[in-house]
């Protein structure tokens, strides 16, 4: 059995669901078909909510034109036989959310809960539709196995309940094809409707794997595979034929979207291969992630970029572990998540999200009432940065390739607020931030020189 999982690249139009249907209708194992909402749908369905919220009356027509989107899916590729059956599964679905839109509109306000109710009918919608599309499928309705709960006011994953009710649900003879819609998940305990984080259709579809003993976790795109770079950046970025999973896991860390980080630990806790391949071009190979091979080749194996990221650095002299470990949880007391830490030349550092820098200026203020009676200085802070990260194998062992990249960044008169090299058990790789300003050019010369 395998899982396969299309992302909303790849179930945006008629044309990319016919090669979606080609592929599933012609395996010639069960498969579990994991799918995201309607490429867009989601943002389309958040940015509608606001206008309903900022009293913006387009949100009525906006509300008709991702319907229709819709419907002429259905009308176009869901089967005469059971069209009308999908087309009012569909239309109930619409109303409901229409519903709640007007309520959002009366109130004038969108909480959370809210959200996360009007986001799920993007998922509900795409993986009736396809269940319908695609020959033999049945339909599993993902609120049934997928359960988060709250742990300090954020939405994680129940792991072990998860992993029993998606146990139970796909025991013993699965039919040919199962599709179920991803991201979507329900409270244990409340019954609301949560969700795994945006992009978390990949985290579902890895979970499902990982419990019910899939052989392989395939991941349809619309690239080729996990390229070298972003190639929506760097346009001679190249296909990675395999890679480790502590390789995958560090590049999605540190900002490469193609697929969402959480993924890959059930993956490779279970040891079960994942393949990137591209929907719209099912010749290519992929990229296949797995066990690290046992070599002795140092290489590079990819470069990720991560924006809007802010440094907060304790250049005082003796700076220590203890001291960074105290303002990071300080921080997320705050409510303030640490995106990294480590050292650069011997000043350590947080690296936090741009987004939070406000809220974390207040905190260091308020830290510094503390420093100073220790006597010592108040930490500094760097924002609009961007995170660039080199990631591989036996970096240090590549001569030169450390100086070659920093002098790469200095020929283009890219200043760099921090750097920072690690090589942690597999984990392998350096991280230079610099001016978001210059994240273009500093990702293309930096993956010129690996390359
Ligand atoms: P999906 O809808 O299939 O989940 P995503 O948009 O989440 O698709 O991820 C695929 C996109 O990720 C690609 O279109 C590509 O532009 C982008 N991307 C960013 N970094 C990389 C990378 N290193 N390799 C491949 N694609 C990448
Ligand atoms: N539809 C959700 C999103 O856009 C989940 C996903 O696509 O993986 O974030
Ligand atoms: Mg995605």
């Amino acid at each position: 059995m395998k899982v396969l999982k299309f992302g909303g690249t790849s179930v945006g139009t008629v044309d990319s669901l016919l090669n979606v249907k080609n592929i599933v209708d012609s395996l010639e194992e069960p498969g579990i078909v994991v799918v995201s909402a309607l490429g867009g749908l989601t943002d389309g369905l958040i940015s509608t909510a606001r206008m309903a919220a900022n009293g913006d009356e387009g949100f009525r027509q906006s509300m008709k034109l991702m319907a229709q989107r819709h419907f002429d899916i259905i009308n176009t590729l869901v089967p005469r036989e059971r069209r009308s059956d999908v087309r009012q599964t569909v239309a109930e679905f619409l109303s409901q959310l229409e519903d709640i839109y007007m309520g959002v509109s009366l109130i004038g306000c969108l909480p959370d809960k809210v959200l996360n109710r009007i986001v799920s009918f993007g998922e509900r919608m795409s993986s009736i539709m396809v269940a319908n599309i695609l020959r033999d499928a049945e339909h599993a309705d993902p609120l049934d196995f997928i359960k988060t709960n709250k742990e300090y006011g954020r939405d994680v994953l129940a792991a072990g309940q998860t992993r029993s009710l998606i146990r139970e649900r796909f025991a013993g003879n699965l039919p040919r094809t199962v599709v179920t819609g991803g991201f979507i998940s329900r409270d244990v305990y409340t019954g609301e409707i949560t969700n795994l984080g945006r992009g978390g259709s990949d985290f579902t579809a890895a979970l499902i794997a990982e419990a019910a003993g899939a052989e392989v976790l395939e991941i349809w795109t619309d690239v080729d595979g996990f390229m070298t770079a972003d190639p929506r950046i760097v346009k001679d970025a190249r296909v990675i034929d395999f890679m480790s999973y502590p390789e995958s896991n560090v590049l999605c860390r540190h900002g490469a979207k193609v697929i969402y980080t959480p993924t890959i630990r059930p993956v490779m806790e279970a040891g079960i291969p994942m393949r990137v391949l591209n929907t719209h071009n099912v010749a290519a190979p992929g990229t296949l992630i797995g066990a690290e091979a046992p070599t002795d080749v140092a290489g590079v194996c990819g470069l990720a970029c991560m924006k809007d990221v802010a440094l907060i650095m304790c250049r005082c002299n003796g700076a220590s572990e203890g001291r960074m470990r105290e303002l990071s949880d300080l921080l997320c007391k705050h409510g303030i998540e640490t995106v990294c830490g480590g050292n650069s030349l011997g000043t350590p550092f947080i690296a936090i999200k741009d987004a939070d820098a406000d809220m974390a200026q207040k905190v260091l203020r308020d830290y510094a009432g503390s420093c100073h009676a220790d006597g010592q200085c108040m930490p500094g802070f760097v924002g609009n940065l961007s995170m660039i990260t080199v990631v591989g194998h036996g970096l240090d062992k590549i001569e030169g390739l450390r100086g070659k990249l920093e002098k790469s960044l200095a020929d283009n008169d890219i200043e760099v607020a921090a750097v920072n090299h690690s090589a942690n058990g597999s984990e392998d790789f350096s991280e230079f931030f610099v001016p978001m300003a210059n994240s273009n050019d500093a990702l293309i010369s930096l993956h010129a020189c690996c390359f």
